[in-house]
């Protein structure tokens, strides 16, 4: 039966709730059938995205995460540009071929224009050798079209879940978070020619696989460039964490983590898919897991230190004091010892995105 299943290149809803509730045994046939896949369209090679967390101060209140501006037990901080372009620098001269941006979400002309600015002068910084992501939330599409043209090349904006009902479970009920102004924002950001990422939380109090199984057609049917997901994780300091006692225990999310990332490889073989730093909340060896299962892409943290522990969008954060990734012997023998090979200094664009805009 899940043979069968794996042999198709088209799922329907049922085929993915079958194979998001399978067996263990059953499982692993699913996450070998995600390395072929993966193997034959994008190849064995990850590509390195330093991670900057630029600001966690917010104008959000969603209810699952550490940094909302509901919760005053969080110290602000916004990097220094001079910090950002060091950040810049160690990714450049070590061989990252790509870097992420990423704050809570500010609406306002100078975070905008401090946006713009970071993103023209790493760019001289490192002589246009480095491709930017952002991960800064909605904005009005002009913003989306100014930060586009300053340099950025990719956007994540992740949708969270697809379930409505859910979505206002996990955020209030205002025109400040509404659902169709997450998709708005997508839409615009696909217009203003950005690569396009969006991702969902995986073990929702409350979600079931049927709602998992959309969230994948979800990706499908709006032709997304890449994904970025992974388990929910809990924090103490937020409304959601009241409902901790309906949650999945964290190794459930964890491998239904897994099975999404390789029933979207199957899905979608070309698109950029990230393992995601919440895996390894949950196992040590998570981002290698995630790649064995379908991701190809790793976001080392660049942030920091002493800004780290600031941002917690949940609980048992992993590697606040330092990222074992950024020793880049301990990075590369990580991943070699997986069979997996580094893209050093490439920029490690969407293989879609650049067949759907004909590069
Ligand atoms: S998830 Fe993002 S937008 Fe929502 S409160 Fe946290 S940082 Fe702000």
């Amino acid at each position: 039966m899940v043979t069968d299943l794996l042999n198709k290149t088209e799922f329907t809803k049922d085929d993915l709730i079958a194979l998001l509730d399978v067996s263990a045994t059953d499982m692993q046939k699913v996450l070998e059938r995600a390395l072929q896949v993966k193997t034959i369209h994008v190849g064995r090679k990850v590509y390195l995205r330093g991670l900057i967390e630029l600001s966690n101060k917010c104008g959000k209140n969603c209810y699952y995460c550490g940094i909302r501006a509901g919760n005053a037990k969080v110290h602000r901080y916004t990097l220094t540009r001079e910090e950002v372009l060091d950040a810049a620098q160690f990714a450049w001269k070590n061989g990252f071929g790509s870097l992420v941006i990423q704050s809570g979400e500010l609406t306002n002309s100078t975070f905008a224009d401090l946006i713009e600015d970071l993103l023209r002068s790493i760019h001289k910084l490192t002589k246009h050798e480095l491709s930017i992501t952002l991960s800064c939330g909605e904005q009005p599409k002009k913003v989306y079209q100014r930060w586009r043209a300053a340099g950025a090349h990719r956007y994540l904006l992740r949708v969270e879940t697809t379930n409505q009902q859910l979505y206002y479970q996990i955020h209030p009920q205002d025109h400040l978070h509404a659902y169709e102004n997450r998709l708005q924002a997508l839409a615009d950001l696909r217009e203003a020619g950005f690569q396009v990422g969006t991702g969902v939380m995986i073990g929702l109090p409350g979600q079931t696989s049927a709602d998992l199984a959309d969230d994948l057609l979800f990706f499908k049917s709006l032709d997304v460039d890449m994904v970025g997901m992974g388990p929910y994780v809990e924090h103490a300091d937020t409304p959601l964490f009241e409902k901790a006692d309906q949650l999945w225990p964290l190794e459930e999310r964890f491998k239904k983590s897994l099975l999404m990332i390789a029933l979207l490889r199957l899905m979608m073989p070309d698109i950029n898919i990230a393992a995601s730093t919440a895996l390894e909340t949950a196992d040590q060896m998570g981002r290698q897991r995630g790649l064995l299962a379908g991701a190809n892409v790793v976001m080392p943290n660049l942030t920091p230190v002493i800004n780290r522990i600031d941002y917690q969008l949940y609980n048992n954060k992993p590697n606040l004091d330092k990222d074992p990734y950024l020793s880049t012997d301990s990075l590369k023998h990580s991943i070699e010892a997986i069979g997996e090979v580094i893209g050093y200094h490439e920029p490690g664009n969407s293989f879609h995105y650049l067949k759907r805009t004909n590069r």
